[in-house]
């Protein structure tokens, strides 16, 4: 069973993005926990939630991957940013029980010259402030492309966060087949190769999810441009092959692909008529 969604507008709350989802085929979906660009967040209404959960366990959903905004940074060089990044994190972890046993992906950040290594303990000591032994919330980092001074684009930079945080079975990854590319993987052509590296760095058990998004750009541009699926670099048989890895098999693939929900409609058909059953 190939489970498959798309980034959906929170705006009108989760019961209207479950039906958007089941609208378009999909069993899960992505959604940002507050605007974007940051700022307060909207209340939660507790009816929405439950009358989502409901429809949810009805329509036998996977897990749900929330998005912080992409404009947190928390291992920026300013106190004040990385203050407001720990204080939308913290409040997005009491939000996320909600709806509790599902994901929640984050950019780790851009360390704006302070060094890789620096960015990594900023990260880690934030992580260590807002994760809780109580949580359901699975944290996961996103693979980055690696542009400007983002860190994430290798795997050993993953790693040495996640073994930095403390309660670790709250931390995990969500793998961006657009940003592994541009970051130098070549999962065109080595995909069995750049799981296998991923495994002896990070492991794969780590894995939690996936966003499938075509790239504007070849392997190892650190552009981070998406593209529709079979429009860009990758190729629908690269994405194709990826969906159907056997080590991949069962994670939640999330497209974040420049598409109106026709458009995700018509990617999500195209990934499942080329999804092998097993
Ligand atoms: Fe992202
Ligand atoms: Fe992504
Ligand atoms: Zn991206």
């Amino acid at each position: 069973m190939l489970h498959i969604g798309c980034h959906l507008s929170s705006v009108k709350g989760f019961e209207h993005m479950g039906k958007e989802a089941l609208g378009i085929k999909a069993d899960t979906f992505q959604f940002f926990t507050r605007n974007p660009r940051g700022g307060k967040a909207k209340d939660i209404d507790p009816e929405d939630v439950k009358k989502f959960i409901t429809l949810a366990e009805q329509n036998h959903f996977a897990k749900l991957v929330a998005h912080a905004p992409y404009t947190l940074n928390p291992c920026s060089a300013a106190e004040k940013v990385r203050n407001f990044a720990f204080m939308a994190m913290e409040d997005d972890m009491k939000r996320m029980e909600y709806i509790p046993g599902n994901y929640y992906n984050f950019h780790p950040g851009s360390h704006v010259g302070q060094g890789v290594e620096k960015g990594i303990e900023l990260i880690t000591e934030l992580l260590n402030r807002i994760i809780t032994p109580q949580q359901s919330t699975v944290i996961l980092l996103e693979t980055m492309a690696g542009k400007g001074s983002e860190i994430g684009g290798r795997f050993e930079e993953l790693k040495a966060i996640i073994d930095g945080v403390e309660i670790s079975d709250k931390i995990g990854v969500c793998m961006d087949t657009c940003h592994v590319s541009d970051a130098g993987y070549d999962i065109i052509n080595d995909l069995d190769g750049v799981l296998e590296e991923f495994d002896r760095i990070v492991g794969l058990e780590r894995l939690h999810a996936l966003h499938i998004n075509d790239s504007l750009n070849p392997a190892g541009s650190h552009k981070d441009r998406h593209a529709k699926i079979g429009e860009g670099h990758l190729g629908l048989d690269a994405i194709t092959r990826f969906i159907n890895h056997p080590e991949l098999k069962g994670l939640p693939c999330i497209l974040e692909t420049p598409n109106d929900l026709d458009g995700y409609a018509r990617e999500i058909e195209m990934l499942r008529a080329g999804y092998a059953a097993g």
